[in-house]
């Protein structure tokens, strides 16, 4: 028998998971970035510097395919002298909120052990145990210890239901509203404290073409791009969008090029 308003459960059911799940990529694809960004001073100039690569497709094929970047491991360490308050604090707390959700769904859904070999199994994960000094064991950080990206790959398991032998159940709908919420607020904080929620800022350099102002937009999860405030008078070599001269990916490459050697030029009229 047809049901529609089970069927419109299911769907928003679906599109609660799949955007839990978009969001817990995003989040790992950029952690690395993150990580890099509190030992980095805050640029003040547009773009992020990380954008400054010709290929960012290639970098985040690489964040995907390797947990490690370059030497930098994807775990958060203390920072003694962090440069990037901001960025510290945002990697903090999209951290702890990730390990909570774990915890939350492990007690919610996964089998309890019943042996040592069912307890080692790699799938599981460990909760945190606290300093009990009645029993002087000492605490542990279970899964914690293997970061933020086992987190998010394994709450993204459980969402998507995939299956370990019995090792795990559905998660309850309403611990995978919580979830959604959660995965959602952690992603906005990398976002802006990465400075790619979708903002736009007005470039301190001149049109090269022109001479007018330059507007650097970034956009969440995709790529930033650049227009020229004259509209169509500009002269530019790139394409027009919405009127505009539009700068995008490796076009971006030419227009800093282009600022230096308006900067290089300006510096030595003035000598
Ligand atoms: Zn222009």
């Amino acid at each position: 028998m047809h049901t529609p308003a089970l069927d419109a459960a299911a769907v928003a059911t679906m599109r609660t998971i799949t955007t839990a799940a978009e969001d817990l990529r995003a989040i790992r694809e950029q952690w690395g970035d993150l990580l890099a960004a509190i030992d980095t001073p805050p640029a003040t100039e547009w773009p992020p510097r990380e954008y400054r690569t010709v290929d960012m497709q290639a970098a985040a094929r690489d964040h995907d395919a390797d947990p490690v970047i370059g030497r930098m491991p994807l775990i958060l360490r203390e920072h003694p002298a962090p440069a990037n308050l901001d960025a510290l604090d945002a990697a903090l707390s999209v951290e702890r909120a990730l390990f909570e959700l774990a915890d939350r769904i492990a007690e919610q859904a996964q089998r309890p052990a019943v042996d040592q070999d069912d307890r080692d199994d790699p799938a599981r994960w460990h909760l945190p145990t606290h300093n009990a000094s009645v029993t002087a064991r000492a605490a542990s950080p279970g899964s914690r210890a293997y970061g933020l990206h086992w987190a998010a790959v394994w709450i993204e398991g459980r969402i998507l239901g995939e299956q370990h032998g019995d090792l795990f159940q559905p998660v309850p709908l309403r611990t995978l509203d919580e979830a959604a919420a959660t995965v959602r607020r952690a992603r906005a904080t990398v976002e802006r404290a990465l400075q790619r929620d979708g903002r736009t800022t007005e470039l301190t350099e001149p049109c090269p073409w022109c001479g007018d102002t330059l507007t650097g937009h970034t956009r969440r999860g995709g790529e930033p791009y650049v227009t020229c405030d004259r509209g169509e008078a500009c002269g530019a070599p790139v394409i027009l969008d919405g009127r505009r001269r539009t700068w995008r990916g490796a076009e971006l490459v030419g227009l800093w090029a282009a600022m230096h050697a308006a900067r290089e030029r300006a510096e030595a009229d003035a000598a």
